[in-house]
C-alpha cells in the first residue's frame, strides 16, 4: 500500500510499504478521509508546539517512519483477535487518539482517560496518511448513520471543544465569551449553546469565520479587526464581564495565531471568580500581572480529557445536528499524493480563507 514516511524531517515521501495486519484489539481501517491537525503542521516544521521535540527525536531514531494522521474517517475492513465493539463494514473515526497504557495508577483506578503513558495514533501508532492503518479499538468511535466521511474526519478536534465546555461546568444560563472562531472556537460555541449557555459572545478578525459563527448560532459576534473585543464584551455585559472566557486563538504568531494577546483579553473580560479556559496551543513565557489574577480570584484552566461515555455523548450531538461540522469544511483535495498540499493550506488558513484543516479524500 501507499503511505507517507519521514526519511528525515525535511524528507517526507509517499512510499510503498507492506499493508498492516490488525493485532490483538486492533481494527484495520481503509482510510477514506484524513486531515492534518494544526499541531502536526507546526511540528512538521519543528515549530513551537509540545509535540515538536518528540517528533524530532522519533524521526532521528527511527526513520523511515510513518507519523501523524490522527484525524481520519474510514471503513473497518478487518478486525484483530479480541476486538469487541467493531466489525467489518463499520464506518469509524477518531475522537481521542490516545490509547491508555492499562497499567499505571490512573488506569488501574478507572481513570484511563487521564493516562499520560500509553501510546498515540500518529506517533507511536502509525496513523492515517496511508491507504490503511491498524488502530487500537479504544481510539476509534463509530460514525453515526447519515454522517459522511468528511464530517467523520473532523470529529477529533471536537474532543478539545467538549473538554472546554465540560471543564467550564456549563449547565444553563452562563454568559460565555470565546476569543477566536476557528474550528475550536466554533465547536466550543455550538457545544456551550447545546449545554444551555444563556449568551455566547464571540470574536474573530476573519470575515468568513464571523459569517460562519453567526450562521451557526452565536448570540453576539464581534469583528475584532475593527472593534476592541474587551471593550465590546464589557459593553455587552453592562460592565459585568462573563462567567467563562475562552482563548481559542492564542499561539505562535509565526503560525498566524494571536500569541498571548487573546489569553490576556480573556483575563480582562472574565468576571469575579469566573473561569478562563485555554484550548489554544500555546507555549513560551507569559508576561502578566499576577495581582489581576489574584484580585479576580479567577480560575485558569485547560480542557480536560473526555471519558468514553462523554465521547459517545459528543458523537450523539453531531448525529442530531446540534453540533455542525460540515459548514467549516472549506478545502478538500483528492488523492493521497496531495497530503503536502493539505499541510500547506492548513498551515496558511488565513491566506486561503480555510476554516477546518484542508482534508484529503484518500479513496
Ligand atoms: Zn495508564
Amino acid at each position: 500500500m501507499k503511505a507517507w514516511q519521514f526519511h528525515s524531517i525535511e524528507d517526507w515521501r509517499l512510499d510503498d510499504v507492506p499493508e498492516p495486519k490488525p493485532g490483538r484489539g486492533e481494527v484495520l481501517i481503509k482510510v477514506r478521509v484524513v486531515q492534518p491537525s494544526v499541531t502536526e503542521v507546526v511540528a512538521s516544521r519543528l515549530g513551537a508546539t509540545h509535540m515538536s521535540g518528540r517528533v524530532k527525536q522519533i524521526i532521528e531514531e527511527r526513520a523511515p517512519i510513518r507519523l501523524f494522521g490522527h484525524e481520519y474517517a474510514g471503513d473497518v475492513v478487518a478486525v484483530g483477535p479480541g476486538v469487541k465493539q467493531f466489525k467489518v463494514g463499520d464506518r469509524v473515526a477518531s475522537i481521542n487518539p490516545h490509547v491508555a497504557c492499562g497499567e499505571c495508577s490512573d488506569c488501574r483506578s478507572g481513570r484511563e482517560h487521564v493516562c499520560r503513558k500509553g501510546r498515540n495514533v500518529g506517533r507511536e501508532i502509525p496513523g492515517c496518511f496511508a491507504e490503511y492503518a491498524a488502530i487500537p479499538e479504544p481510539a476509534v468511535v463509530r460514525i453515526p448513520d447519515g454522517i459522511g466521511y468528511n464530517v467523520g474526519a473532523a470529529f477529533q478536534p471536537e474532543d478539545t471543544c467538549f473538554g472546554v465546555v465540560l471543564t467550564a461546568g456549563i449547565k444553563g444560563g452562563e454568559t460565555v465569551a470565546i476569543l477566536g472562531q476557528g474550528v475550536i472556537g466554533t465547536g466550543v460555541m455550538q457545544l456551550a449553546r447545546a449545554k444551555g449557555a444563556g449568551r455566547v459572545i464571540v470574536a474573530d478578525i476573519r470575515k468568513e469565520n464571523l459569517e460562519l459563527t453567526r450562521r451557526l448560532g452565536a448570540h453576539d459576534v464581534i469583528d475584532a479587526s475593527r472593534t476592541d473585543p474587551v471593550r465590546a464584551i464589557m459593553d455587552l455585559t453592562n460592565g459585568n464581564g462573563v462567567d467563562v472566557a475562552v482563548d481559542a486563538a492564542g499561539g505562535d504568531p509565526q503560525n498566524g495565531l494571536a500569541g498571548h494577546d487573546t489569553l490576556l483579553q480573556a483575563v480582562k473580560v472574565v468576571k469575579q471568580e469566573g473561569m478562563v479556559i485555554q484550548p489554544a496551543i500555546v507555549s513560551g513565557l507569559l508576561d502578566i500581572d499576577l495581582a489581576l489574577l489574584r484580585e479576580k480570584r479567577l480560575h485558569l484552566a485547560w480542557p480536560r480529557s473526555l471519558t468514553r461515555p462523554e465521547m459517545e455523548e459528543l458523537v450523539g450531538l453531531i448525529a442530531k445536528g446540534t453540533l455542525q461540522l460540515q459548514p467549516a469544511i472549506t478545502h478538500v483535495v483528492k488523492g493521497l499524493d496531495k497530503v503536502p498540499q493539505a499541510f500547506a493550506i492548513t498551515g496558511e488558513k488565513f491566506k486561503h480563507q480555510a476554516i477546518n484543516p484542508c482534508q484529503v479524500e484518500v479513496a
